[in-house]
C-alpha cells in the first residue's frame, strides 16, 4: 500500500461536521476528505482512535490583551467600571519588562491552547521604555507553541498630559508607531492560507490616540493589505467621552478617521442602535463578543442576533485577563451561550450558535475564511474533548454537553495537521515551572 502521511480522525464520538459521522482525513495540513456513515477513507491513512473523542473545529480567539495575566483578580481593580478599571490598573502595566511579558504571553497562550484555541489574536498596546520589541517577543511564543495569532501592533499615543487616560509612560508618538507597524509587518506577516503568523493594526481605543493616528493607521493598514482592529462601544462613558471630545457618537468618529470598512473587527460592540448596526453590516465590519469581560465589568451585553440580523459577523472573545479573568476560550461559548440565552429566549440561541461564533464566526473576524469548519479544504485545525470527566457523567447528546456540562479542557488539539496538545498536555512545556516564575513575575510587577 501506497505511504501517505494522512491520518484519520476515526470514528469520533461526535463532531461537529455534517457527512463525517466516521471522522475526516487529514494531510499536508488541510482536512482532505469527510467520512461518511458506512465509508472508509479513499486513501490510505494512519487513523487515530477518536471513539472517546468530541471533535470541534478548533476555536478562535478574536479579542485578548495577554499581558493582563500578570494582573488576574488584582485588589486595587476589583469592583470598579471600565474608566476607573483602566486608571487603577495603567500605572502597574507600566512596570511591564521583556521577561515579564514573554512569561505573561506564554501562559495567555498555554491556557487557549489547552482549552481547544488554534488560533487566537492579542491587542498589545502598552509600550513602556525598554519594551519597543513587545510584538517579536509575542511572535516568538506563538512559534514555540505551535498555535496561530494574528497579532496586533497596538498604539497609544493620547495621554494624560493631552486628556486621555494612559499616564505618559506608556504612550509614543505617531512617527514611532507607524514606523514599527510597518517594521512589524515587513518582518513577520505572513500571507498565505497556512499561515501561522499575521500583524494587524489596533490603536487601543479612538480615545487614547490621536485623530491623526486612527486615520494613519487606516491608511497604513490598507496601504499593507492588513486588518485594523480596535474597542469601540463598550461603556455608555464611552458615549459620553466621545460626545464632549469630538461632538458625536464613536461610530461616526470611527467613519471620520476612514474605519468604516471590511478590514475591521471591533472589541465588544455594546452600544449600538439600530442605524449604527446595519451601517456596520453594510461596511461588512465584524464584531468580537467578550461575554465574561463584559459581565465582569459591568458593561452590558451585545445584541448579537440584531447584529447578525443586520448582517454584522460575531466572534467571541475571552478579553484580558484582567477582566476575565481567564484565557479559557471554551468556557467563554459556555458564557456567550448563556448570557445571550437569557437575553433572546431558547427559540433563538442555541449551543451550537455559541460553538459557530467561536468557530466560523470568529475566523470571519479575523479575514481567515480557510479556518473555523470542519470541510475539505480547510485547514486542519482541530480540538478533541473527552468526556469522562466528572462534569459529564450521565450526558445525552455529547456536543451539548461540551457547551451545558461546562467542558474547559481539551485532550488533544491539532493545528496545521500537527498535534499541539496531547493528552491534555503541551508536550516540551514544565507547566509547575512556568506556574511558579510568572506568579513570581506578576507579585513583582504589581508590589511595583
Ligand atoms: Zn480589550
Amino acid at each position: 500500500m501506497q505511504q501517505t502521511n494522512a491520518i484519520w480522525i476515526k470514528d469520533p464520538l461526535a463532531i461537529l461536521a455534517d457527512g463525517a459521522e466516521r471522522g475526516i482525513v487529514v494531510q499536508n495540513g488541510r482536512i482532505v476528505e469527510l467520512v461518511p456513515n458506512g465509508g472508509r477513507p479513499a486513501m490510505p491513512a494512519a487513523a487515530f482512535e477518536a471513539g472517546e473523542h468530541v471533535v470541534l473545529p478548533g476555536l478562535i480567539n478574536t479579542h485578548h490583551h495577554f499581558y493582563q495575566t500578570l494582573t488576574r483578580a488584582m485588589p486595587a481593580a476589583l469592583g470598579r467600571e471600565l474608566f476607573p478599571w483602566l486608571q487603577a490598573l495603567y500605572p502597574v502595566w507600566a512596570r511591564l519588562t521583556p521577561e515579564r511579558l514573554e512569561l505573561a504571553v506564554t501562559v495567555a497562550m498555554s491556557e487557549l491552547l489547552l482549552s481547544g484555541c488554534t488560533t487566537t489574536t492579542d491587542h498589545h498596546y502598552v509600550f513602556p521604555p525598554g519594551l519597543e520589541q513587545a510584538i517579536d517577543i509575542e511572535v516568538a511564543v506563538t512559534r514555540r507553541l505551535g498555535l496561530r495569532a494574528l497579532l496586533t501592533r497596538g498604539s497609544m499615543n493620547r495621554s494624560q498630559r493631552d486628556g486621555g487616560l494612559p499616564p505618559d509612560s506608556v504612550v509614543q508618538d505617531e512617527d514611532t508607531i507607524l514606523a514599527d507597524s510597518a517594521r512589524l509587518v515587513a518582518e513577520h506577516h505572513q500571507r498565505g492560507e497556512d499561515a501561522i503568523v499575521q500583524i494587524a493594526l489596533a490603536p487601543c481605543s479612538p480615545f487614547s490616540v490621536t485623530t491623526s493616528l486612527m486615520r494613519a493607521t487606516a491608511t497604513l493598514a490598507e496601504k499593507l493589505d492588513v486588518r485594523l482592529h480596535t474597542h469601540l462601544a463598550e461603556t455608555e462613558d464611552e458615549n459620553r467621552f466621545c460626545g464632549e471630545m469630538h461632538g458625536c457618537r464613536p461610530l461616526d468618529y470611527l467613519e471620520q478617521c476612514g474605519w468604516l470598512g471590511a478590514r475591521t473587527w471591533l472589541a465588544h460592540g455594546i452600544h449600538f442602535d439600530a442605524p449604527e448596526m446595519q451601517r456596520l453590516g453594510e461596511a461588512g465590519i465584524t464584531i468580537s463578543h467578550c461575554a465574561c469581560s463584559n459581565q465582569l465589568l459591568a458593561s452590558g451585553c451585545c445584541p448579537v442576533c440584531e447584529m447578525e440580523a443586520a448582517g454584522v459577523g460575531i466572534g467571541l472573545g475571552v478579553d484580558g485577563s484582567a477582566s476575565n479573568d481567564a484565557s479559557n476560550l471554551m468556557q467563554e461559548v459556555r458564557t456567550a451561550f448563556l448570557v445571550q440565552r437569557a437575553r433572546y429566549g431558547v427559540g433563538r440561541v442555541s449551543h451550537k450558535d455559541a460553538l459557530r461564533w467561536a468557530t466560523k464566526g470568529s475566523a470571519t473576524c479575523i479575514g481567515r475564511p480557510e479556518l473555523g469548519e470542519i470541510s475539505v479544504g480547510k485547514m486542519a485545525d482541530l480540538a478533541l474533548f473527552r468526556l469522562d470527566e466528572l462534569r459529564f457523567s450521565g450526558h445525552g447528546d455529547p456536543l451539548a454537553a461540551l457547551v451545558l456540562c461546562g467542558a474547559h479542557r481539551a485532550d488533544r488539539v491539532m493545528v496545521g495537521g500537527r498535534w499541539v496538545v496531547v493528552d491534555g498536555a503541551i508536550p516540551d512545556l514544565d507547566m509547575a515551572d512556568l506556574i511558579h516564575r510568572h506568579g513570581a513575575a506578576a507579585r513583582a510587577m504589581q508590589a511595583g
